[in-house]
C-alpha cells in the first residue's frame, strides 16, 4: 500500500478513487504499535457547515461578520485553498468520513446509501477507544443513508415531519449530551449544521442586521452556535484534563446566481466547489495553507489524532500535496448529461463536462477567463479527468437502497428517478454549463412534483423538454404527473418514451407497473413487476403492486411470500398484517396467519377487529385456551357472529367445559344459513 502511495500519479490517484481499502484501526497491524496511550489523544470536534461559500465565513468574508469562525481561524491553520469532493450533502460527507473520493465510496447523490463495506472514521475512533457521538440537521444524513456507523450516539431526530432543524436546536442537542458524559476517554463528535441551505429564513436579530441578504444572514446566525459549540466543547475537554482538536469544514458552497446557477449540485464552479476549512489543535501549526486540498482529508486529519499518522492528514508541518478531485454526476444520473469532474493543482483547475475548461483560480477566482490551454494540463491533472471512474448504471443500483416513498417525498431535491436509471453517455448530451436557463424550471417543476401538485407541473415539464428531449427525469417525471392526474394514455406513451431513452433501466419498466397497477390491469403490469423485481429482489414499490396483482389472481401462497419479504425490508402497517393474514388463512398457512395476525393485534390494540379469524386459527392450531379468549372477544354486533357461536361451542366441547350444552344450544339458536349445516353435520355435538 505504500508503495502505491508514494508511486506515479497515476496509480495514485487511482488509489483514491478506486477506494482501495484505507487502513483503519480495524486493520490492526502496524497502526496499533504507534497509538499513543488514551489519555494523550485529543477529543475531537467536526463541525461541518452546510452550504456555506468561502467568501460569506471568515476574516475574508464580504457583507458578513463570523466572529466564531474567525477566532478559529485567529488560532488555527486555515485552508485558504479546500475543496467539496461533490456539491451535494451527502457524497460530500460520505468523502470526509471515508477518507474517499464518490468515485470510491459509490455515493455520487443525496438519498443513496453510504456501504458498510467502506471503513468510516468513527468506526476507527470508537475502535480505538473514543465515545463518539453525532448531531446532525438535515434529513440527507439520517441514519438510514449509511454515515451513521461508528457514532454510539447518532442525533437525527428533527421533529415530526421535519427535514431540518436550526443551528441552535441542535447545539442545544449537543450541549446536553456533552453535559452527561462522563470519564476521561476522548470524545469524537460531529455536529452538522443546515442553516444556509436554502430556503433562507434568519432568525433574528440576523434577519434585521442583513436585511437584503438572508443567505449571509442564516450564516451569521449559524456562526453564533458555533461559537457556543466551540466553547462547551473545549470548556468540557479541559476540565477533564484532556486537550481539544476542531476541525471546521463546509460540505460545499451555494451558487448565489454565479454562472447562472442559485444553488448547487448542477456545476463545478468555485462559488459551490471552492469551501471553507479550518483545523485547530494540538500539534498543528497556525497560519494559512494556500496547497489545494480536497476536504476527504478530515478522514486522515481525525485518524492522525487518533494515534494513526497518515500522509494525507492536515496536521503535518508540510501538508501533502494532491491533485485534487471533485465531481458532479446529478445532472449525468438524473438528466442525461455530459459527466461532470474537476481537478485543482496549484493554480490551475479544470472541469471536464463534454470539452475541457482550464481557470487559473487564483488569479481569476470568477473563472470569467477560460485558458484554452486544455490540452497542455499537466500529466497527472490530465489523468485525474481521464480515468476518473463515471458511475455505471451497476455502481449506482449497489449504492442504492430500499427507501420508502414517504422518504423520498422528504427529499424535496430528489428526483422521482432516483433508484437505478444510469444512461450511457450521449455523445451529443448537454454540457450543464450550457443549460442554464433551464436550472428554475427544473427547480420549480421538482418543487411542484414533490409536493404532488401533478396539473401545475405538466407545462413546467413540456417546457424542459422543449429545450432537452432526451431528458429522462423530466419524462419520467411527466409520465408520473399524466398518471396521476388520470391521463393514462399520455401516460403511457410517456413511460414508453422514456424506456427509449434509457431501454435498460429498471425504474422506467417500475413505474410503468405501477401505472398498470393503479389501473388494474395487472396482465400487464405483473410481467413488468417480474422482471423488476428479478433484477432487484428488494425493490419494495414492486413488491407491494406483485403481492397485490397474486391476491387478485388467487395465488394467496405467493402473495404471502411477497409480503414476507416486503415486512423484511420495512415495517408493516396494522392494516397490511390483516391483509397478510387473510391471505396466509386462505392459503392454509395457520402459523402464518395467526403471526400475521398476532402482530396486527399488538399494534391495534383495542381496535383490532380480527378476533373470530384468530380464534378459528388458534382451534385449527388446537391452540384451545388461545381459540376461546380470541372468541369470547368477538363482539355480539360481529356480522359473523353465528360462526362465532359455532366455533365458541366447538371450543367449548373440546375443552369439556361445564356449559358446553348451553353453547351448543346458543350456537343453534344463532344459526344462519351458512352455520345450521355445519352444526347438523358437527359430530362433536352429538
Ligand atoms: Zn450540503
Amino acid at each position: 500500500m505504500e508503495d502505491e502511495v508514494s508511486g506515479s500519479y497515476g496509480s495514485y490517484v487511482s488509489y483514491w478513487f478506486l477506494g482501495v481499502a484505507v487502513c483503519v484501526a480495524a486493520c490492526g497491524g502496524g497502526a496499533g504499535e504507534t497509538r499513543p496511550v488514551a489519555a494523550s489523544r485529543p477529543s475531537i470536534l467536526l463541525v461541518t457547515l452546510d452550504t456555506t461559500r468561502v467568501d460569506a465565513i471568515g476574516p475574508g468574508a464580504t457583507g458578513v461578520e463570523t466572529p466564531a469562525y474567525n477566532r478559529l481561524a485567529a488560532r488555527g491553520r486555515v485552508f485558504s485553498q479546500a475543496y467539496a469532493t461533490v456539491p451535494e450533502t451527502l457524497p460530500a460527507h460520505s468523502s470526509m468520513m471515508t477518507g474517499l473520493y464518490p468515485g470510491g465510496h459509490g455515493v455520487h447523490e443525496n438519498a443513496r446509501v453510504l456501504s458498510a463495506g467502506h471503513p468510516v472514521v468513527a468506526e476507527a475512533l470508537k475502535t480505538s477507544g473514543y465515545r463518539t457521538a453525532a448531531f446532525v440537521s438535515a434529513f440527507v444524513l439520517a441514519k438510514r443513508f449509511g454515515i451513521a456507523r461508528g457514532f454510539d450516539v447518532y442525533d437525527d431526530e428533527l421533529g415530526e415531519g421535519k427535514a431540518e432543524r436550526s443551528s441552535r436546536d441542535t447545539t442545544e442537542r449537543a450541549l446536553a449530551h456533552l453535559k452527561g458524559v462522563s470519564g476521561t476517554e476522548p470524545i469524537f463528535m460531529w455536529v452538522h449544521y443546515f442553516d444556509p441551505h436554502a430556503p433562507y429564513e434568519p432568525p433574528e436579530p440576523y434577519r434585521s442586521r442583513y436585511p437584503k441578504d438572508p443567505y449571509r444572514a442564516e450564516v451569521a446566525a449559524m456562526d453564533e452556535q458555533l461559537g457556543r459549540l466551540v466553547e462547551a466543547f473545549e470548556s468540557r475537554v479541559a476540565a477533564t484534563g484532556g486537550r481539544a482538536a476542531v476541525v471546521v469544514a463546509s460540505d460545499h458552497g451555494e451558487g448565489l446566481g454565479d454562472h447562472g446557477e442559485m444553488g448547487h449540485g448542477h456545476l463545478l464552479y468555485q462559488p459551490t466547489m471552492h469551501v471553507p476549512m479550518v483545523v485547530v489543535g494540538p500539534d498543528v501549526p497556525t497560519g494559512s495553507v494556500s496547497t489545494p486540498v480536497s476536504t476527504r482529508r478530515v478522514f486522515h486529519t481525525l485518524l492522525h489524532w487518533a494515534g494513526q499518522p497518515s500522509p494525507e492528514s492536515l496536521v503535518a508541518a508540510t501538508p501533502a500535496t494532491e491533485v485534487v478531485i471533485g465531481e458532479a454526476m446529478k445532472p449525468f444520473l438524473q438528466y442525461g448529461w455530459q459527466p461532470q469532474i474537476m481537478t485543482v493543482s496549484g493554480s490551475l483547475k479544470a472541469i471536464l463536462s463534454g470539452r475541457t475548461e482550464v481557470y487559473d483560480v487564483v488569479s481569476d477566482a470568477a473563472e470569467s477567463r477560460e485558458l484554452g490551454t486544455a490540452a497542455l494540463l499537466p500529466a497527472p491533472m490530465r489523468a485525474a479527468l481521464d480515468e476518473y471512474p463515471v458511475p455505471s448504471l451497476e455502481a449506482s443500483a449497489s449504492a442504492s437502497a430500499p427507501i420508502d416513498e414517504d422518504a423520498r417525498q422528504k427529499l424535496a431535491s430528489l428526483g422521482y428517478v432516483s433508484g437505478t436509471v444510469a444512461p450511457a453517455v450521449r455523445r451529443d448530451a448537454p454540457r450543464a454549463a450550457d443549460m442554464v436557463t433551464l436550472f428554475p424550471v427544473i427547480d420549480s417543476a421538482s418543487t411542484l412534483f414533490v409536493r404532488g401538485d401533478y396539473v401545475r407541473v405538466v407545462p413546467l415539464l413540456q417546457q424542459i423538454l422543449a429545450a432537452d428531449p432526451q431528458n429522462l427525469d423530466a419524462t419520467m417525471r411527466l409520465a408520473t404527473a399524466y398518471s396521476a392526474v388520470g391521463k393514462d394514455a399520455l401516460a403511457v406513451e410517456t413511460f414508453r418514451r422514456a424506456a427509449i431513452i434509457t431501454p435498460k433501466s429498471q425504474d422506467v419498466r417500475l413505474y410503468l407497473a405501477l401505472h398498470y397497477a393503479k389501473g388494474r390491469e395487472w396482465a400487464r403490469a405483473v410481467p413488468l413487476l417480474e422482471q423488476v423485481l428479478a433484477e432487484s429482489p428488494e425493490r419494495v414499490p414492486a413488491l407491494e403492486a406483485l403481492a397485490l396483482a397474486r391476491e387478485r389472481e388467487g395465488r394467496l401462497a405467493d402473495s404471502v411470500a411477497l409480503r414476507q419479504r416486503l415486512f423484511a425490508l420495512r415495517p408493516a402497517s396494522p392494516a397490511e398484517l390483516v391483509q397478510c393474514g387473510r391471505a396466509a388463512m386462505g392459503a392454509q398457512q395457520t402459523d402464518v396467519a395467526i403471526g400475521a395476525f398476532e402482530r396486527a393485534k399488538a399494534a391495534q390494540g383495542a381496535a383490532f377487529a380480527q378476533h373470530l379469524e384468530l380464534g378459528v386459527l388458534y382451534l385449527a392450531a388446537r391452540r384451545l385456551d388461545d381459540a376461546r379468549r380470541a372468541l369470547d372477544a368477538v363482539p355480539a354486533s360481529h356480522p359473523a357472529r353465528a360462526m362465532a357461536l359455532f366455533k365458541r361451542a366447538q371450543v367449548s366441547v373440546l375443552l369439556n367445559e361445564p356449559d358446553r350444552a348451553a353453547r351448543i344450544g346458543a350456537a343453534r339458536r344463532g344459526a344462519d344459513a351458512t352455520t345450521r349445516a355445519l352444526i347438523a353435520n358437527e359430530r362433536l355435538f352429538r
